[in-house]
């Protein structure tokens, strides 16, 4: 039997560079990690070379997630610009049920860490730069992907011009953006009707670290602290309901926040930019693509109440590079090989997806008397170790 360097010293030879279309937070990890173990890959990316630098969206990055960056030397890099969580703080409106999850209960460093989606970029790019065997090329924008028995293929616009790249395996990361019509592929799509408003805040007290997963009657809210003083909030309901809040007066939208958080924080000072998004949860349902495999935002879509989409993301990276390596270089991007990915993923999307629809479908519920069972049931929750115990597992490392 080959040993594994013997492997991938063949693979190297034999096929050529796997294509990741898509180069945000996912494909760009996918990248690090194979071109860390020597493989050569061509990085297809639509936007211009920065352009995701300045992206001040927040991105909940589980103790897990952090692990991957270190292994690829990327986190030192991040490491003073993330704000740890030590202690999540989940509450609903209207009752006096509430739980806290600590950091220290649980023998970790922290639950987790805020980090905007631009120093993520930028740190991930840097790294790439230095990789020999990757080619970036950004300002290329894939139009169509085709599969064959042997080959996956690739058409993409770069500077006016139309281009077609084959390899054995094609990897779409593309975060669900573009690509959604290719053969083979189905998914599985539910609209939510809800919208998510996403800002920046400031507040009167300071945040100690602390993150606030609060319940109201119109949606999930997440307040994430990010940076010394600020937080990052994530306020989801109904599309009529967040729509008007994204034109009112910074001291309307303020008073209206601070009348549905309550005062854990004190008075919110100030507010900058809002943009709303569409919350909706997909997933794959039918992959019958020899040399063609979807990962990260592409592959799953989930409601950002409990910040596990882009971590299944990563985990989705990590677990395909593990599955290339261990490849022979024939069966690179073959449906066996492919099969057995998919299998590896298979519990920790579904638990992703099952365990945030559960929140939502629970919490949003306001039939009578439920909502006080739900009280009951987050003070229930802060006296059960092992069932908090599991719930920072899985939020760490997934399944
Ligand atoms: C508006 C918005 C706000 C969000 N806010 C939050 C938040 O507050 N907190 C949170 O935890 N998560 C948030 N998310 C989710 C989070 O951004 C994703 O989980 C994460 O970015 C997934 O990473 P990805 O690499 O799979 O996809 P993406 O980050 O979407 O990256 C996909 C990349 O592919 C490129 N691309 C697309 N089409 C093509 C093409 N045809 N050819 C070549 N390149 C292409 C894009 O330019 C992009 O760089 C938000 C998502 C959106 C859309």
């Amino acid at each position: 039997m080959k040993g594994l360097s013997e492997n991938l010293n063949e693979k190297c030879a034999m096929n050529k560079p796997i294509i990741i279309v898509g180069g945000g937070p996912v494909g760009a990890t996918l990248a690090l990690l194979l071109a860390k173990q020597g493989l050569a890959v061509t990085v297809l990316e639509a936007r211009k070379q920065g352009a995701a630098y300045t992206e001040s969206r927040a991105l909940a990055l589980s103790y897990g997630s952090k692990r991957i960056l270190e292994k690829l030397g990327v986190w030192a890099n991040l490491a003073t610009k993330a704000t740890a969580i030590n202690t999540i703080h989940v509450s609903q409106k209207g009752s006096f049920g509430r739980s806290q999850l600590h950091a220290h209960d649980y023998q970790q460093e922290a639950l987790g860490y805020v980090l905007s989606y631009g120093d993520l970029s930028a740190s991930l790019d840097e790294a790439l730069s230095q990789q020999a065997t990757v080619s970036f090329i950004f300002e290329a924008s894939a139009e169509n992907i085709s599969h064959t028995e042997n080959t996956a293929s690739v058409t993409y616009q770069h500077q006016g011009e139309s281009h077609t790249l084959s390899s054995t395996l094609v990897v779409l990361a593309d975060g669900g953006r573009s690509l959604d019509e290719i053969a083979g592929l189905t998914k599985e799509t539910k609209e939510y009707g809800h919208d998510a408003l996403i800002t920046k805040v400031r507040a009167e007290l300071p945040h100690n670290n602390v993150a606030y997963e609060r319940f109201t009657p119109h949606g999930p809210m997440a307040l994430l602290p990010n940076g010394a003083q600020d937080f990052s909030l994530v306020w989801t309901g109904k599309k009529e309901y967040i729509t008007p809040m994204l034109s009112l007066s910074d001291a309307d939208f303020l008073r209206q926040f601070h009348e549905q958080f309550g005062d854990r924080v004190g008075q919110f000072l100030s507010v900058e930019k809002r943009m709303a998004f569409p919350l909706k949860l997909s997933q794959l349902k039918t992959v019958e693509t020899a040399h063609l495999v979807v990962i990260g935002n592409a592959a799953q879509t989930m409601h950002p109440v409990a910040g596990q989409g882009f971590n299944v993301g990563l985990r989705d990276a990590e677990s395909l590079a593990q599955t290339v390596v261990a490849a022979t270089p024939e069966k690179l991007g073959s449906t066996e090989m492919l099969t057995a990915y998919q299998a590896s993923r298979k519990s920790d999307t579904k638990g992703g997806l099952l365990f945030t629809d559960f929140l939502v479908n629970i919490f949003s519920n306001d039939l009578l008397g439920v909502s006080g069972l739900r009280s009951a049931g987050l003070g229930l929750f802060d006296v059960i170790k092992p069932v908090k115990q599991h719930l920072v597992r899985k939020m760490s490392f997934g399944k």
